[in-house]
């Protein structure tokens, strides 16, 4: 056997060697900039249990995130779900939200169930399903618990329909519902930060009043915006009213209830502001440079395809108030 068999022999059994070494069934490598994400214990003797991750700082008094994914279809897109959670994580992370003392068990919300075996929700527990229906794909998010004292999220769920999705945009699509799992949207009708809701008035002229997310608008381009700020949508032909800024105003921003095909769109300083409005800490250099449509030339053109609707069900309803030893406030009911 010669000397260049021999190397192309070890070469195979190292490749082998790595194959066999990666369990993983993630499409994707975490992005490398996540900050921590540590495996919260669960039942280890029951067969159906599942894991859970922690994303962000294991510091209690800063923010994280508990991720259950509750499928096979999460589990195989783990790295994925989890860099689009540290996002905002890493946004939120000086936050210091109220925890909730917990019976261990069961718990439910948006049809997904997870058994949480630990006694205080600290801060926000999210379970997410992947699923692939053959009806052209969509995404819903649901809240289903929140503080009583700052009426912040403590319980959300969120069950992406990948059919016919493209890979880029599940990034995409899961940052978008990471947003709303902090309270964006959500939040702002218990805040009294959602001014004449299009809900009860179809087409009124709805908008976020927060102080910090009007002086971002006004930053990038809204100074002459002639209608009260900050536009939320008001449309149904763009999907949830109420809970996301207003497509025909924002374009390409990431909470609008529209998406642009082939490019990721853009996490807004005046999305970050508007969470610091709602009682985050938050880091605004982790915004993504953007600027109004027709603001500016550059702003103007459209890099992406048209814009694609999200085709979002939001379940707002019903909505449990807990207080911090973990007793049921009140419940609020669309
Ligand atoms: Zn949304």
């Amino acid at each position: 056997m010669n000397t260049h068999r021999l190397q192309t022999i070890a070469l195979i059994a190292f490749i082998a060697v790595l194959a066999l070494g990666s369990t993983s069934c993630d499409f994707a490598p975490a992005a490398p900039e996540m900050a921590k994400v540590t495996t919260v214990p669960t039942a280890d003797t029951d067969p159906n249990s599942y894991p859970a991750f922690a994303v962000g700082s294991d510091d209690p008094r800063r923010f994280q995130f508990e991720i259950a994914l509750v499928d096979q279809g999460a589990r195989e897109l783990r790295s994925r779900i989890l860099a689009q959670a540290d996002r905002w994580a890493r946004i939120v992370a000086g936050s210091d939200l109220e925890n909730i003392d917990w019976e261990p068990g069961t718990v439910s919300c948006g049809g997904l169930t997870h058994d949480y075996r630990q006694d205080v929700l600290d801060d926000v527990l999210v379970m997410v399903s992947v699923q692939d229906f053959t009806d052209g794909g969509g995404l819903k998010t649901v809240i289903c618990g929140y503080r009583e004292s700052s009426k912040l999220p403590v319980i959300g769920a969120i069950v992406l329909d990948v059919d016919g999705l493209p890979q880029g945009q599940v990034d995409d699509f899961f940052l978008h519902a990471f947003g709303h799992m902090l309270g964006f949207g959500f939040s702002w009708r218990y805040r009294d930060l959602l001014r004449n809701p299009s809900s009860e008035n179809l087409g009124a002229d709805t908008h976020f009043p927060g102080d910090g997310a009007i002086a971002a608008f006004v930053a990038a381009g809204g100074a002459y915006y002639p209608g009260p700020k900050v536009p939320v949508e008001n449309e149904t032909a763009w999907g949830s009213v109420d809970i996301h800024w207003r497509e025909s105003v924002f374009g390409e921003e990431l909470m609008t209830s529209g998406l642009r095909e082939g490019v990721a769109d853009y996490l807004s300083a005046i999305t970050i502001q508007s969470l610091a409005d709602i009682g985050y800490t938050v880091d605004v250099e982790e915004a993504d440079g953007y600027t109004l449509p027709g603001a500016s030339s550059v702003a103007s053109a459209i890099e992406g395809g048209p814009a694609i609707r999200i085709r979002e069900e939001v379940v707002t309803s019903p909505a449990v108030f807990y207080e911090r030893h973990g007793r049921v406030k009140r419940v609020v009911r669309d």
